[in-house]
C-alpha cells in the first residue's frame, strides 16, 4: 500500500486532517486500530458553536443546546453566566466522530479500521508504517504520516516529538440529575478536583457528571466510605463527588448507565513536525488547558496539518524544514491562546478553596457578570480575563489574589 498522506487515528483531528490533505490533491488513507469509529468515548461532548462550525459538521437535532453555565464556588455560592443565547451544544460524540470521518470519505479519503501502527522506519525521504491489519502484519508506505493518534501518541514518541508536560486524569459517568436550568451546565472549582474542575452537563433527559484531577496535586477531601479506589484518583474523588458533594450528591440520583474514564494534556509539544511527519490534536498537546476541550483546537490544527501535508507532497519536499510551516501556523493561530491558557489553569489552581471562595464572591456582582456573559468565550478566555483586568472593580480584587498564586 502506498499513500502521500498517511493519518493515523480516525478521531476529530484525523478526520480533519485526513479531509483537508485528500482535498488538497493527497492520495490520503486514514488508519484507525478500533472496530468502529468514535468508540470508546472519552469525551463529555460539550463543544461551542465555534468547534462545531471548525469541525465543518452541520446542525443536528440530537444536539443539546447551552446557554449558559452556573460556577459554584466551595463555600457553596454560585453566580449564574448566561445572555440567553445558545453557546454550545452537548453532542454523542460517537456520531459526531462518524459524521467527520464520512466527510473525510466524501473529500477523497480512504479509511481502514482494524489497523494499527505498530512502528515507524524511514526509507529515503519516504516513511514506512509497519501496521497490524484485523491482526495480521503489513507496510504501509507514505510520503507523509500525520499522528492523530490522541493522548498516547506513539507516532509522536517514536519520531522523537515527545509527550505532553502534564497529563490531568478524568473521569465521569452519564446518570440522572435534577438541573435547575436544562441549558446550562454546572461548573465545580476547587478541592472536590484538584487542580482543574468537576462538571454536570445535561445532555437531553441524561446528564454527564466528571471530573478532571491533576495527579501531582494533594488529594482533596478524604472519606473512609470511598477507600475502594485509590485515593487521590478521578475515580476516587468521582466517587466522592457523586456521594458527598454538596450540590452533586443531593441533586445525583443513585446508579449510573457509563463510565468514561482517559487523559487531558495539559502543555503543547515543543515540535509538531519532523521528516515526513506531524503531529495534530491531542497527540501534540492541543488542547484548551482552562476546560479540557480539545476537540476545536485540534480541529484548528489538524486542518493546517493536512494541508501543508499536501502542499509538500505536491512540491516533492517532505523535510522537517519544510513541513515546520505548519508548526509556524498553528502557533501563530492558537499558540498564544493556549499559552495563557496554560497560565490561567495554573493560577486556577493554586487559588486553592478559600482563593476560589473569595474570586467567586467578587465576580458575584451584575456589572461584572454582564462583563463575563458579554465577553465570555469558551474557546478564547484571554480576551474576558484581558476585560476583567481593566474593570477597576475586578482588578483590584485579582490583583489581591495575585500572591496566593505566585507562592
Ligand atoms: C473525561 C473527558 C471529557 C472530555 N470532554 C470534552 C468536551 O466536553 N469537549 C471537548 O472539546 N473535549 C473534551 N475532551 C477532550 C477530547 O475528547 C479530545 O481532546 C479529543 O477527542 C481529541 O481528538 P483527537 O482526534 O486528537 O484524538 P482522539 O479522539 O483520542 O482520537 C485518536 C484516535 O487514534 C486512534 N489510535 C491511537 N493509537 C493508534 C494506533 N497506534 N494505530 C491506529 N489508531 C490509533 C484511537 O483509537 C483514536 O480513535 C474530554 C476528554 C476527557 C478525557
Amino acid at each position: 500500500m502506498d499513500y502521500d498522506v498517511v493519518v493515523v487515528g480516525a478521531g476529530p483531528a484525523g478526520c480533519l486532517a485526513a479531509k483537508y490533505a485528500a482535498k488538497n490533491g493527497a492520495k490520503t488513507l486514514i488508519i484507525e486500530e478500533h472496530a468502529s469509529i468514535g468508540s470508546p468515548v472519552q469525551c463529555a461532548g460539550l463543544l461551542s458553536t465555534k468547534a462545531i462550525d471548525a469541525c465543518e459538521v452541520s446542525f443536528d437535532k440530537g444536539f443539546h443546546p447551552i446557554s449558559g453555565a452556573f460556577v459554584y464556588a466551595p463555600d457553596g455560592r454560585r453566580i449564574c453566566i448566561s445572555g440567553g443565547e445558545i453557546k454550545a451544544y452537548v453532542v454523542d460524540r460517537r456520531l459526531f466522530d462518524r459524521t467527520l470521518a464520512e466527510n473525510a470519505l466524501r473529500s477523497g479519503a480512504e479509511i481502514l479500521m482494524r489497523t494499527r501502527a505498530c512502528g515507524i522506519a524511514t526509507r529515503g525521504n519516504r516513511r514506512i508504517l509497519h501496521v497490524t491489519i484485523e491482526g495480521e502484519p503489513d507496510v504501509i508506505e507514505a510520503d507523509v504520516v500525520i499522528g492523530a493518534d490522541g493522548i498516547q501518541s506513539s507516532i509522536a514518541r517514536w519520531t522523537g516529538l515527545g509527550t505532553s508536560e502534564n497529563v490531568l486524569c478524568g473521569a465521569q459517568v452519564n446518570t440522572v440529575y435534577d438541573f435547575d436550568c436544562c441549558d446550562c451546565v454546572e461548573i465545580f472549582p476547587g478541592s472536590c478536583a484538584p487542580g482543574f474542575f468537576a462538571w454536570a452537563i445535561p445532555y437531553h433527559e441524561s446528564a454527564r457528571i466528571g471530573l478532571a484531577v491533576r495527579p501531582t496535586v494533594t488529594p482533596g477531601p478524604k472519606s473512609r466510605s470511598i477507600s475502594q479506589s485509590q485515593p487521590g484518583s478521578a475515580c476516587w474523588h468521582l466517587k466522592w463527588l457523586l456521594s458527598e458533594h454538596r450540590v452533586v450528591a443531593r441533586k445525583c440520583r443513585s446508579g449510573m448507565t457509563g463510565l468514561v474514564v482517559g487523559g487531558i494534556p495539559i502543555g503543547v509539544l515543543q515540535r509538531t513536525a519532523a521528516d515526513s511527519v506531524l503531529i495534530a490534536g491531542d497527540a501534540a498537546g492541543q488542547v484548551k488547558p482552562t476546560s479540557g476541550g480539545g476537540v476545536y483546537p485540534g480541529a484548528v490544527c489538524a486542518k493546517i496539518a493536512g494541508r501543508v501535508a499536501a502542499d509538500a507532497v505536491r512540491e516533492g519536499d517532505t523535510s522537517a524544514r519544510r513541513l515546520s510551516e505548519y508548526d509556524r501556523l498553528w502557533r501563530a493561530e492558537i499558540g498564544r491562546e493556549l499559552a495563557i491558557g496554560k497560565r490561567i489553569n495554573e493560577w486556577v489552581a493554586r487559588l486553592g478553596d478559600s482563593g476560589l471562595n473569595r474570586l467567586i464572591k467578587v465576580l458575584d456582582d451584575d456589572e461584572l457578570l454582564d462583563l463575563i456573559t458579554r465577553y465570555g468565550d469558551m474557546d478564547y478566555p484571554s480576551v474576558v480575563l484581558r476585560k476583567l483586568l481593566m474593570n477597576t472593580k475586578s482588578v483590584g480584587a485579582l490583583l489581591k489574589l495575585a500572591p496566593i498564586c505566585l507562592r
